[in-house]
């Protein structure tokens, strides 16, 4: 039997080995890419020990894999991936007494904190991926994070490695043991053993004893030392602690099944302090004297990384709340009530008061303000790499880590070797213990740049290793720092690690060519010499990447915010799935091995693509969360456009996707196509024959159309203007009310309103079918006919938010040059916008409320506006802008989506709902929300001119 067939047979969870899986778990964080033989998701640590077997039976090479966002390239390789991120994730038991954590290796960093968090404890490394990466992958890597200096002063130490209590692990030769600190009584037992346990015992004890002095004057003794193997935890004072000499030692020793890891009292409440310097170099010098005041975390940006990310729009107006500098410190304190943690950041201010060049000092007190700068510090690593510089920027040097009192200096000398080779890269990190950040904007793709690439990195691990610091301060060496070891190590330690690595994985099959003998840094690149994308012709026009698709396609960089479970609306359906095919991250890196060619074959006609795509809900999500833009809706319907032009359009196209025809026929005669519709067996057929779900109801046509309604009306006079309201499909056709609501209120804002009479649609329902040609007709015809009106500026107000997303969005990307088209994206308002920009009294309306973003709305428009309605109109309102309704457009009308679309509105609004006191209004803008709303709940939600005209009339 062929290795595939056999762990088909053995495994319960998912093995996978076709070209699609292999393409997408290609590559992982980092510059590198080794697609897989295959990948494994276990649903059990038996399946891990029945695959492990019969990989070992057939000679197969392995790796672990939890969230991906490793950044040396250590979670990429050319053997079976174990993914267990998607079904092993249980936090297994929360010991408050003892402080100790029970995991399974899958567990996202942030569940695990949740659950400690009932019982005031936490964990302290905390990477910035704490929402998406996994304990297995920490553990993998030895991660840290901002409040490693928290578990650094009031915990077992800054790394996970310390703060790990045993690890239940499984070697490539299927020994299964758990393993932590040993007592001397418990080695001599051990090492006393007739089996492959003793043997591992013994042969450890002689290495730890063979090289214990070269160990004790070799290995840096500093916060952040993450490269290599961690064999200082093998010496008798570290209590022969196994477990913790293997953390850090990515995958190529043991995969971790089951972890026990310490937990430490939470903060009740943080203090903010930032210090402002004249430059990075200074705030670094000025480490030291921070650090003995014995902060929760200590992190440093220069004005290059506030500034970058400001023009990217990701954060905006950052220096205006920061205090005056180029260079900043922040010093978070904690204690157990906010006065007290104001207290310890007042004492620090008190003591660098007196110093002639004291810093610019700002104590935080507003919320929003503190989590601007701590969202700019954390999105470093991924949101810089598409910032205004001649290329992208990219990991290779971002970690690396000297003794803190050392970093001013390391800092100067690194800032001179950029220079050197005429690179550019922002400076920040988790300075307090000496680790750097930064993304440089190395040429991967020629032979002289590749070069400089090389010189730079071996230059730089020489300035490293003359400072007595770390190639890695905690991202790990995998492939991009495995070659540069010896320079840190020297031969003998190299050599303990060779036979440390031995007596765990002999035969040398646990991820290899990473930390160990491994590829050389610059090959495996994911670009190299040889990346030459194919120059696709689009119907969207990508902005942001001079047009080119290619360059799109390389957009993400693997961070994986995507893989997030809670907050914002990205990416409602791996919060179902959790699978990576169903992450934008996924979806994005398939569309980059679509253009690549091996080993996805079928380009636009790739069926694999496809699949992924399938479950795109087209919310854009994404485009509005994603630190670097990735906009999976118009990749979506761009992929779609070219592969229906070899592929015949499923039914739910024209149905759903023409709605726009369908519902001009219909409301000719609504109540007989209402009859047919609502009546049980004829709307079955209805609804076979449209493609829609069963367990969905019909939206009835209204008795006439906000159309007929509007223009039989005799005219109104009006002293602020024109406005032309936009008569959206399913507003005109479905919900009349909705916009006649509109009508009013603008009157009585003093706008006179003009509704255009030609039938027209933004087309937006025709994306989601790829029926982009169509799209573009509709949009010139719009253009067309209020041609005159966009030409003398006449604002557009429209009702539904994602017919307003189209002429802000997709029309500017499908018609780049059509002057009209700016104009008009210019000239179209949600209404909230609108009236705010006119200064509107709102009315107040003295009730609970429940706000739903539409998802286009927040990626777009962002949710600003509607907020600052619902204030003034006094509603004591609980705005949601996180996770999505579910039915996005058409998508969970289909039959093939109902399902999903239920556990996407699962997963945040209808629980919200449920919560909600019965007179609390529900508003929310889009037609497809408010439809999902009433279908699963039955409570009817209100577009939010109606509630300012409720508002208007009581
Ligand atoms: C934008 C960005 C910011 C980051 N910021 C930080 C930061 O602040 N601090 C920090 O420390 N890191 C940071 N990282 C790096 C990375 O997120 C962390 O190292 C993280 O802990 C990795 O977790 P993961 O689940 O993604 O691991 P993966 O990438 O899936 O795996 C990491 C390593 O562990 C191995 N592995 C996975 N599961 C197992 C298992 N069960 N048994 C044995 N080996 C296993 C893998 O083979 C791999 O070698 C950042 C990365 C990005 C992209």
């Amino acid at each position: 039997m062929t290795l595939l067939s056999e762990l088909q047979q053995a495994v319960h969870g998912e093995v996978r080995f076709d070209a699609g899986s292999r393409a997408l778990y290609a590559t992982d964080g980092s510059n590198y890419r080794q697609p897989p033989i295959g990948v494994v998701i276990p649903r059990t640590t038996d399946d891990v020990v029945r695959a492990v077997a019969i990989c070992r039976e057939h000679g197969a090479p392995i790796f672990g894999r939890g969230g991906g966002t490793s950044l040396a390239g250590q979670c990429c390789n050319n053997a079976v991936c174990f993914d267990l991120s998607k079904y092993l994730n249980r936090v297994l038991d929360i010991d408050g007494t003892r402080r100790i954590g029970r995991v399974e290796p899958g567990v996202i960093l942030d569940d695990l904190r949740h659950a400690a968090q009932q019982q005031g404890l936490t964990f302290g490394p905390d990477p910035s991926t704490h929402n998406h990466c996994t304990l297995g992958g920490m553990i993998g890597n030895n991660s840290c994070g901002v409040h490693s200096v928290m578990s650094q002063f009031y915990g077992p130490g800054p790394r996970t490695s310390d703060n790990v209590d045993w690890l239940d692990i499984l070697t490539y030769d299927g020994t299964r043991m758990r393993v932590g600190a040993t007592s001397p009584d418990e080695l001599a037992g051990l090492t006393a053993r007739d089996d492959r346990i003793g043997d591992i015992y013994r042969r450890l004890k002689a290495l730890a004893d063979r090289y214990e002095s070269k160990i004790r004057t070799g290995m840096p003794n500093i916060p952040r030392r993450i490269s290599g193997y961690n064999l200082t935890a093998l010496l008798p004072e570290h209590g022969f602690n196994v477990a913790h000499a293997l953390v850090g030692s990515e995958s190529t020793c043991v995969l971790v099944l089951e972890a026990s890891v310490h937990l430490i009292p939470n903060p009740k409440a943080r203090s903010l302090i930032v210090l402002g310097y004249p430059s990075v170099f200074e705030a670094a010098d000025h480490i030291p004297e921070v650090m003995r005041h014995q902060p929760i975390g200590c992190e440093g940006m220069d004005d290059l990384l506030v500034k970058d990310i400001e023009s990217i729009g990701y954060e905006e107006q950052t220096l205006s709340v920061l205090p005056a500098g180029q260079g900043w410190l922040l010093v978070e304190f904690g204690g157990d009530t906010k006065a007290d943690a104001d207290k310890r950041a007042r004492a620090l201010q008190d003591a660098l008061k007196g110093d002639p060049h004291a810093p610019a000092m700002k104590l935080f007190d507003d919320e929003a303000e503190e989590r601007k700068v701590w969202k700019v510090r954390e999105a470093g690593l991924g949101a810089t790499a598409h910032v205004e510089r001649a290329r992208p920027t990219w990991e290779g040097w971002e970690d690396s880590a000297v003794p803190p009192e050392r970093l001013g200096e390391y800092l100067r000398a690194f800032r001179r070797l950029l220079e050197k080779h005429q690179l550019e890269g922002d400076l920040y990190g988790h300075f307090g213990q000496g680790c750097v950040h930064t993304r440089i904007n190395f040429d991967l793709e020629t032979v002289d740049g590749i070069r400089t690439y090389r010189s730079f990195v071996e230059e730089a691990a020489d300035i490293v290793v003359s400072l007595g610091g770390s190639l890695s301060g905690e991202h790990g060496d995998g492939q991009s720092r495995g070659e540069l070891l010896p320079k840190m190590y020297g031969p003998e330690l190299m050599q303990a690690f060779h036979e440390f690595k031995t007596i765990w994985d002999p035969d040398w099959k646990m991820n290899p060519g990473k930390v160990l003998k491994p590829y050389r840094l610059d090959e495996n690149l994911r670009l190299g010499t040889a990346y030459d994308p194919p120059h696709v012709r689009t119907h969207f026009y990508f902005a942001n990447d001079a047009g080119s698709f290619a360059k799109e396609s390389l957009r993400c960089v693997g961070i994986g915010e995507c893989r997030r479970l809670e907050e914002g609306t990205m990416c409602p359906s791996f919060r179902v799935t959790r699978e990576e095919m169903h992450s934008t991250r996924g979806r994005a890196r398939l569309l980059f091995e679509m253009l690549k060619g091996d080993p996805l074959t079928g380009g636009w006609q790739d069926e694999h693509v496809k699949e992924a795509l399938d479950l795109c809900l087209a919310c854009k999500g994404c485009k509005g969360d994603c630190p670097v833009s990735v906009d999976m809706a118009t990749y979506k319907a761009e992929f779609l456009s070219h592969y229906y032009e070899k592929h015949r359009r499923p039914l739910t196209a024209y149905s759903f996707g023409l709605i726009h025809y369908w519902a001009r026929l219909g409301s000719l005669m609504p109540g007989l196509v209402n009859a047919i519709t609502q009546t049980p067996g004829l709307s079955a057929i209805a609804k076979l024959m449209s493609g829609m779900s069963p367990h969905r109801a019909v939206p009835r046509f209204a008795p006439f159309t906000f159309k007929d309604w509007f223009h039989s009306r005799s005219a109104r006079t009006h002293t602020r203007g024109r406005v032309i309201l936009w008569p959206d499909t399913f507003n005109n056709h479905f919900h009349p009310h909705t916009a006649i609501a509109a009508v009013n209120v603008l009157e009585r804002a003093g706008f006179g309103v003009v509704v255009p009479r030609e039938p027209m649609c933004c087309g937006r329902p025709l994306y989601d079918y790829g029926m982009l040609p169509t799209a573009r007709r509709w949009l010139m015809h719009i253009l067309r006919t209020l041609r005159t009106e966009i030409d003398q500026g006449a604002p557009v107000v429209g009702l539904e938010p994602s017919c307003v997303a189209v002429f802000r969005d997709e029309m500017t990307q499908l018609l780049p040059d059509h002057e009209g088209a700016k104009r008009l994206a210019r000239q179209t308002f949600t209404l909230a916008e609108f009236l705010n920009a006119h200064g509107f009294h709102y009315p107040t309306l003295d009730r609970k409320a429940i706000v739903h973003g539409h998802c286009h709305h927040k990626a777009v428009m962002k949710l600003d506006d509607e907020r600052q309605a619902v204030q003034a109109m006094h509603l004591d309102a609980n705005v949601l802008d996180n996770g999505c309704c579910g039915m996005a457009g058409s998508f969970g009308f289909e039959r093939d989506h109902f399902d999903i679309s239920m556990k996407v509105a699962e997963h945040e609004l209808l629980p919200k709902l449920r919560q909600a006191p019965d007179e609390a209004l529900v508003v929310a803008d889009g037609f497809s929300c408010r439809t999902q709303i009433e279908q699963a709940t039955g409570r009817r939600a209100l577009h939010l001119a109606e509630v300012i005209e409720l508002g208007l009339r009581s």
